[in-house]
């Protein structure tokens, strides 16, 4: 019973199927799309995970040749302006090139979100008024979530204050 409390004594010499998720932080991918969903890792892993990627902040990948998507007859693409605009949040994917967003993809623990910003990557870069909507009003997923980002890095700054 039990098994995932077992710590057996590390075994190298054998070839056993790796773990989808290592619980290091090396190995938290920095590609959004690569990105597990919050809810894979424990849930006494998950304070550690979020600190890990508030500390580094959202991927914003500068020097990246944004893929051009037509949409309505345009050619589209991201528009790096918009790490500028929406910097504390907004994630871009050289992988899949879509958008999306930390703060929501930390708290997301809920299967009811489809928001395209957490699951698939936003891609419809004529509309731009999606970001605004995503952000949404005071009490939005969105904003819900950033406040427990703000909480959990306080609450990091208030525990290490105390440390010594
Ligand atoms: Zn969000």
């Amino acid at each position: 019973m039990e098994k995932f409390l077992e710590r057996g004594p590390p075994n190298a010499s054998t070839s056993q199927p790796s773990k989808r998720i290592e619980v290091c932080p090396r190995k938290y991918p920095d590609d959004p799309a690569f990105q597990p969903k919050i809810t894979e890792y424990p849930p006494n892993d998950r304070d550690e995970v979020r600190r890990y990627y508030l500390q580094k902040g959202p991927s914003q990948p500068k020097t990246v040749d944004f893929k051009q998507v037509e949409m309505s007859g345009l050619m589209c693409k991201f528009n790096p302006s918009w790490f500028k605009e929406f910097g504390s949040w907004l994630e871009y994917s050289e992988h899949d090139g879509g958008a999306y967003c930390l703060y929501c993809y930390l708290f997301n623990e809920s299967k009811k979100s489809g928001d395209t910003f957490i699951t698939e990557g936003f891609k419809s870069w004529n509309k731009k008024d999606r970001l605004l909507r995503h952000i949404g009003g005071p009490n939005s997923f969105h904003n819900q979530a950033m406040k427990k980002c703000d909480a959990l890095e306080n609450k990091k700054i208030f525990n290490s204050n105390l440390a010594y």
